[in-house]
């Protein structure tokens, strides 16, 4: 097989050929078709996330069909369309019995590795996936079967960008019907919390952005107000598009710098609740006045959208299928696997809502 390594931070990607290792008997091989693009990727490109250890097989927002499964395997079999989680769960610990399994850290250890043809040398995978490969093995929690009528591409999406957008404003926040809700970033995560918000009825609806071709695409996503921060401090007009108090919900999609953050937490009501979606580069500080929370804000974090995978992703694609959630839209190009530093670039220059990489 076929895949994307990243050797060292702010170096191209080189696409590398690999021997699949065996599958085991909770192990399920996949031949991806199509991987998303994903601003945690770019990441670790760029060295901002020294946590995740490198060199790697990038890629952790796959979909494909599946080509082998391990004996001890239940409720997946051979040619099913399949989405990757990238958060594996063991289904018994604390957090998994709380519904909680994009906590779980109690996962035994079943990783495997491809290796370098002729070689004992093995080769990491990003998030234990590697999804810019043309198949890889991984353990059964983490392959979710889907009805085969969805393009792959369009289900990719789901794996990481659209679960993690949609989750924060469906499962972290619980947005009810005619709750106003602003967004800051208007990347494929924010595009999705936007999506998020509509689903759930809220009005207004307020984007923020930098760009303008964002903004637009917000519109298209269920966004009823854009801002272009730019021009205009947001905080102050988020007050003035809901009359006053701010909103009911806000939602940081960026996790680039800390003025959005904190501006997050200023534009929203009294018992507001801010959540932060983005995940900021490591050593990202930031203060806000500590009287804002005795008007009982809540801050809170949202890992994976607080996704249940196999509640969540069958769920969002009968939304898709009835017509109901934007996936076509999201992606805005696609390229092959030979050319993923081209679709960095192009995510790097805030072209795109999404590229999808067309593995097969
Ligand atoms: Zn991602
Ligand atoms: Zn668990």
């Amino acid at each position: 097989m076929k895949a994307a390594v990243l050797y060292e931070p702010n170096t191209p990607l080189q696409i590398e050929a690999f021997e699949l290792p065996e599958t085991g008997p909770t192990h399920v091989r996949v031949r991806l078709v199509a991987s998303g693009v994903c601003h945690s990727d770019w990441h670790i490109i760029k060295g901002e996330w020294p946590h995740i250890p490198i060199p790697s097989i990038l890629g952790h927002e796959g979909a494909g069909v599946v080509e082998e499964v391990g004996s001890a395997v239940r409720g997946i079999a051979v040619g099913d369309h399949v989405v990757l989680s990238w958060k594996r769960n063991c289904g018994l610990c604390e957090m998994c019995q709380k519904g909680y399994p994009n906590l779980c850290d109690e996962v035994p250890d079943e990783r495997t590795f491809p290796r370098l043809p002729g070689s004992d040398r093995t080769m990491r995978k990003l998030l234990g996936l590697g999804t810019f490969s043309t198949a890889t093995v991984v353990p059964q929690d983490v392959v979710i079967p889907i009805d085969k009528s969805v393009p792959l591409a369009q289900a990719a999406l789901i794996g990481c960008g659209v679960l993690t957008g949609v989750g924060a404003v469906i499962n972290t926040a619980k947005v009810e019907p005619g709750a106003s809700v602003a967004v800051f970033g208007c990347g494929g995560v924010g595009l999705n919390c936007i999506q998020g918000a509509a689903l759930a009825g809220a009005l207004p609806i307020i984007a923020v952005d930098l760009r303008a071709n964002k903004l637009e695409m917000a519109k298209a996503f269920g966004a009823s107000h854009t801002v272009n921060a730019a021009e205009e401090d947001p905080v102050a007009r988020i007050q003035a598009i809901t009359g006053g108090p701010g909103a009911h919900y806000a939602f940081e999609a960026i996790g680039l710098t800390a003025l959005p953050f904190r501006q997050s937490i200023e534009c929203t009501r009294k018992r507001g609740v801010t959540v932060f979606v983005g995940h900021a580069p490591h050593g990202t500080h930031f203060d806000f006045d500590a009287r804002m929370l005795m008007f009982e804000k809540t801050v809170i974090g949202s890992m994976y959208g607080s996704a249940r995978p196999h509640v969540d992703i069958p769920r969002l694609i009968g939304l898709y299928r009835a017509g109901r959630l934007k996936l076509d839209e999201l992606i805005t190009r696609t390229y092959p696997l030979e050319e993923v530093n081209e679709a960095f670039a192009a995510l790097a220059a805030g072209q795109v809502a999404r590229s999808v990489l067309a593995i097969a």
